[in-house]
Order: C-alpha cells, then sequence, then structure tokens
C-alpha cells in the first residue's frame, strides 16, 4: 500500500510471532530503494515478490537496500534479494559487525549471548537456551556482506527527495532512522512503534548501556519534524513526542521498579529480574525482562545510582545509593 507519494509499505509475515514486520519500497529515478528485508522464508519471499509484481516490477527492480538494524526480522531476505537483483546493501558498520557474528559462516554470535548472559548471572541451563534461541535465527536469514557503511547524518537522495540518516542506537547498537524533513516523515525501524514498547537490552547486539544510548536516541529524535512516522512494525502514525514521552515514562517507571528490587544489598541480575519483573527465565519473555534488567542496571550505575561489582565470575550490583 502506498502510504505517502512513492512510498510503499509492504507487509511480510514472520515466522516466529503471530505479527508482521514492515518494509518500505521508496521509488527512485532507476528503481526502487528497499528499507528492511524481512525474513528468508518462502512466505515473506512471496509476500514482497507478489507486491512487487502488483506495482510493475521485480527483484530485480531493487537497486539498493537499506537495513535500519540487522535484527533477523530487518536483515534476514537480504541475501536472497541480493542474489536477484543488482542493490548494493547499505547499513550502519556496528550492525554490519554483529550481523557477521550471528550470521556469516564462521560467525559465533549465540557463543556471545551464552558468555554474556552468563556473565550477568543467568543461569547456565537457561543461558545455553539462549544461544540455542539465538542459532534458530540463522534458519530465517541468508547473510550477506555491505556495500556501504551508513554514517550518521548522511544525506541520500531518492528520486527528487533527500533523506537523513539518523543514527538511533539503543534497541540496537547500530539502529539508524530515515528522515525526510520537507516531507516530515521518519522511516523509524524498531527505535518508534505505536503497537508495542521497542525492546532495549543488554545484549551482544547493544553498547553497554543501551537504555542510556535509547533515552537519548529519543531525545535527538524528538526534536526532529516529523508528521508521519513509517514504523518497522503495525500502523504508520503521527505525533512522534507524544510516543515518545509514553516510551520514555514506560521505561523510567520500571527503571525505579528495578532500583526497589534490588534494594540496599547485592545482589545477581537475575535475582533482580525476577524480583522486579517476575517473568518465568526459562521463557522467551523471561529471556527479554532478564536483558532489560541488565539494560536498568547499566543505566543506573552510569549514573552512580548503583554500584556494579566486576571482580568475580559474575557481575554483581548493590543498591542503596539511590
Ligand atoms: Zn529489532
Ligand atoms: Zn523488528
Amino acid at each position: 500500500m502506498e502510504v505517502s507519494a512513492g512510498i510503499h509499505r509492504v507487509s511480510v509475515p514472520l515466522p516466529f510471532w503471530s505479527r508482521d514486520v514492515n518494509l518500505y519500497l521508496i521509488e527512485d529515478d532507476d528503481g526502487y530503494v528497499l528499507v528492511d528485508c524481512g525474513v528468508n522464508t518462502e512466505a515473506a519471499v512471496l509476500t514482497l515478490e507478489s507486491y512487487l509484481q502488483d506495482i510493475g516490477c521485480t527483484f530485480s527492480d531493487v537497486a539498493r537496500i537499506v537495513i535500519t538494524h540487522c535484527h533477523h526480522d530487518h536483515y534476514g531476505m537480504v541475501g536472497k534479494i541480493k542474489e536477484r537483483s543488482p542493490a548494493r546493501v547499505g547499513m550502519h558498520s556496528l550492525e554490519a559487525e554483529r550481523a557477521e557474528c550471528l550470521y556469516g559462516r564462521t560467525g559465533t554470535g549465540g557463543w556471545e549471548i551464552f558468555k554474556l548472559l552468563l556473565r550477568y548471572g543467568f543461569p547456565r541451563v537457561l543461558a545455553a537456551e539462549a544461544q540455542k534461541a539465538a542459532e534458530v535465527w540463522r534458519n530465517v536469514v541468508w547473510y550477506t556482506e555491505i556495500d556501504e557503511q551508513l554514517l550518521d547524518g548522511q544525506e541520500m537522495a531518492v528520486g527528487s527527495r533527500q533523506y537523513r540518516v539518523i543514527w538511533t542506537p539503543g534497541h540496537s547498537a547500530g539502529h539508524v532512522c530515515l528522515h525526510d524533513s520537507d516531507r516530515r516523515i521518519l522511516i523509524a525501524g524498531d527505535h518508534l512503534l505505536t503497537t508495542r514498547i521497542p525492546h532495549v537490552g543488554v545484549t551482544p547486539y547493544t553498547g553497554g548501556n543501551p537504555l542510556g544510548d535509547y533515552m537519548e536516541s529519543l531525545r535527538r529524535v524528538a526534536l526532529l519534524e516529523v508528521d508521519l512516522v513509517l514504523p518497522g512494525h503495525g500502523e504508520p502514525f503521527s505525533d512522534h513526542r507524544e510516543r515518545i514521552d509514553e516510551m520514555t515514562a514506560h521505561y523510567s517507571v520500571r527503571t525505579e521498579k528495578v532500583v526497589e528490587a534490588l534494594g540496599n544489598g547485592q545482589r545477581s541480575a537475575h535475582d533482580v529480574a525476577r524480583r522486579a519483573f517476575g517473568a518465568d527465565p526459562s521463557s522467551f519473555e523471561g529471556r527479554l525482562g532478564f536483558t532489560e534488567t541488565l539494560a536498568h542496571l547499566e543505566l543506573l550505575a552510569s549514573q552512580g545510582r548503583i554500584e556494579k561489582d566486576t571482580e568475580g565470575p559474575m557481575i554483581l550490583f548493590r543498591g542503596g545509593r539511590a
């Protein structure tokens, strides 16, 4: 569906959750720029292929691919499209490193996740399950190297329009959005969503203080003039500042829950996560809750509100300084 003149939204199915991911096809002089790729499954490929057919095109009309971040739902089909088109692939260098680590032939992404979770005190057996779950993503990703690094502030001409690359670390370390300041459109990837709150957690995808990065990225994006947000999931929306306020409030409330759960003593992050959010740590939600807890703890440690002890084999946190 055309969501704005010359910008098509294609909603592509995902295999793991009962939801879709949005790809955006932007008309260019010599074909289309595709923003994000969906997963490499037959259903997703057919969905994109049939949309291209409906507008009188094929994969070979995709001249350029821009990836907002390397999560499998945004990156997975990239190799498949590249094989069938002349498209050049652009992504932030931090995402390119992580994509290689997670999906490349010799990548050790699952192992990195296991080590990180263990270091923060996640039970070994559950960390091993998380490693296995991460390795399953390889089944829906066709890895390819990028052709160009996207840089913060870089201008991209697409047809008669200019898009500016906005680096928005937080959800992922090299996440980028695209901003057309003339038409006040923001292609937002997973930085801003309406249907849910973008997950922010400490993982090998992120920097050491992803929640601090995310809050800063939200403040930056709030300064942009935007009438239409085109998100990575869900419907387009307006009033990005209201949504940013909601997300800032959501995370601030949860940071205080973590402070409360930590109390005055020294605790492992696993202990804090269970006390703060209570999700079953063996579930997918429990893993997300754990990595989110790490993000709150790292933010609090960076602000000097709590202490972080990295001496032993397991990182521990001590409260009582707030
Ligand atoms: Zn994502
Ligand atoms: Zn996503």
